[in-house]
């Protein structure tokens, strides 16, 4: 989609932003909402204090306006889900034009079977679908499933796989979660067969399910995602891939359709419907089928909004070419990003890793070490030039040339600023507030 006026954000240096409403609306929210946002990654603690807004008013396309009425480029899009572009007119007509027969009703909505069709036509492991609201609904879902098909109680995962039980209690934010359930999770490294193998080995006949993210910033090496089905294979578990960030971003068949391994279940959880609270589980019929027993059943799973968006987001995905348009813009952002990195001398501090439509910047200091203070300076500097970023690039339909290029005349500046600051060892005298940290520190 073409960015017409919107293109960019003013010449807004810092200094003549006011922050005012910002800091107003947070005082505000510390009194009512802890953490202040209802997602960790969305809430004052991700952004540098001072530098950065903390509400946002409105958005449009690939921009988005906070309370004090400044325009920044987004390049995280709500987390990931705005793919098309934040107000996209075809599918806001298509919630209208829902709205107007209700959206929530007392027995099921021909929309269900509708998208659930299509989901079928596209993803290769999908054979039967339940939709859901969450990323974590479905991953949450496919745990019980394979629990309730295997007859097993162990769960090997590796990534991210939102705010449940089962997962969390693997990580450092385990706080709330019973020592009983933290056992039944075990994690392993990616691309790594040899650490699944001992998983197995460890915990012969107990696994349900191994669930990965099939791809993040790093690629899959030749034969991993190969050898993890096999191994699930021959032990007798299930694999899951957690596609809430690949699905309908990196490929319209998912991962899994990208680098042609099918899964026995797949979670989705953004992007397909351009923001609307929509998320599906898919799988093979045989596994699927055990939903008429296993408990799955929420008040909100079949919202037609969300569906009518559902359907108008993936239809206009295929029919423009969205997966086609995000490789061509994230291929030249990655690319010349690289290029500036190595310009500036700071090629081993700063790199532009993933795949095309969902890079991130990977700081380090001297000793090849992740640095947060460099990447907090970069979010400092970013957020001065109009860039809302966590230093990851999401990037929708409505991310244009014209707008890959002036990120990268910031980024030029940006990049002379880092430079300099590693070369005196100034990034963090530079920094006008805390560095940031991450929500999970480590996996345990
Ligand atoms: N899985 C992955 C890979 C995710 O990135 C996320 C969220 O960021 C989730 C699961 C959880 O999704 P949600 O936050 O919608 O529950």
């Amino acid at each position: 989609m073409k960015s017409d006026s919107l293109t960019m954000p003013n010449d807004q240096k810092n200094s003549r932003r006011s922050l005012e409403q910002s800091q107003a609306w947070l005082k505000r929210a510390e009194k009512l909402i802890p953490g202040c946002s209802q997602t960790f990654s969305k809430g004052p603690t991700q952004f540098m204090q001072g530098v950065a807004p903390n509400f946002i008013a409105k958005a449009k396309g690939a921009h988005v306006w906070d309370v004090d009425g400044n325009r920044y480029l987004d390049y995280i899009l709500g987390l990931g889900p705005i793919i098309l572009g934040h107000g996209y007119p075809a599918v806001q007509e298509a919630v209208i034009a829902q709205m107007e027969n209700g959206l929530s009703y007392s027995l099921p909505h021909t929309l269900e079977v509708e998208v659930a069709e299509l989901l079928a036509e596209l993803i290769p492991c999908a054979e039967m679908v339940r939709f859901a609201k969450n990323g974590s609904d479905v991953t949450t879902a496919a745990v019980r499933v394979s629990r309730g098909f295997t007859r097993r109680d162990k769960v090997a995962c590796c990534g991210y796989h939102g705010w449940q039980d089962w997962f969390i209690g693997s990580t450092s934010r385990n706080l709330g979660v019973p020592e009983a359930v933290r056992k039944l999770t075990v994690t392993f490294s990616y691309n790594d067969l040899a650490a699944l193998h001992r998983v197995f080995h460890d915990h012969p006949n107990e696994i349900a399910c191994v669930i990965l993210e099939p791809v993040t910033f790093n690629l899959p090496s030749a034969g991993y995602l190969e050898g993890v089905k096999e191994l699930c294979r021959k032990n007798g578990a299930l694999l899951v891939f957690d596609e809430v960030v690949t699905g309908f971003r990196i490929d319209l068949r998912g991962a899994q359709g990208y680098f042609g391994v099918t899964p026995d279940l797949a979670c989705f959880g953004k992007g397909i419907a351009n923001g609307f609270p929509l998320a599906a589980i898919t799988g093979r019929a045989e596994v699927m089928r055990l939903f008429t027993e296993v408990f799955f059943s929420t008040t909100h799973g079949g919202e037609a909004l969300s569906l009518a968006a559902g359907l108008t987001t993936i239809n206009e995905m295929r029919s423009k070419d969205v997966i086609g348009h995000l490789k061509k813009v994230g291929q030249k952002l990655k690319d010349e990003t690289n290029r500036l990195a190595a310009q500036h001398g700071i090629a081993r501090n700063v790199e532009c890793a993933g795949l095309p439509a969902w890079t991130t910047l990977r700081f380090c200091d001297a000793e090849g070490k992740a640095s947060p203070a460099l990447r907090s300076l970069f979010q400092q500097e970013a957020l001065k030039r109009g860039l809302l970023t966590h230093g990851n690039h999401m990037l929708s339909f409505s991310h244009d040339d014209a707008i890959i290029e002036f990120t990268l005349r910031a980024y030029g500046e940006i990049f002379a600023i880092l430079a300099e600051a590693l070369g005196n060892n100034s990034v963090e005298q530079r920094l006008e507030s805390a560095a940031l940290q991450p929500v999970i520190r480590q996996s345990t």
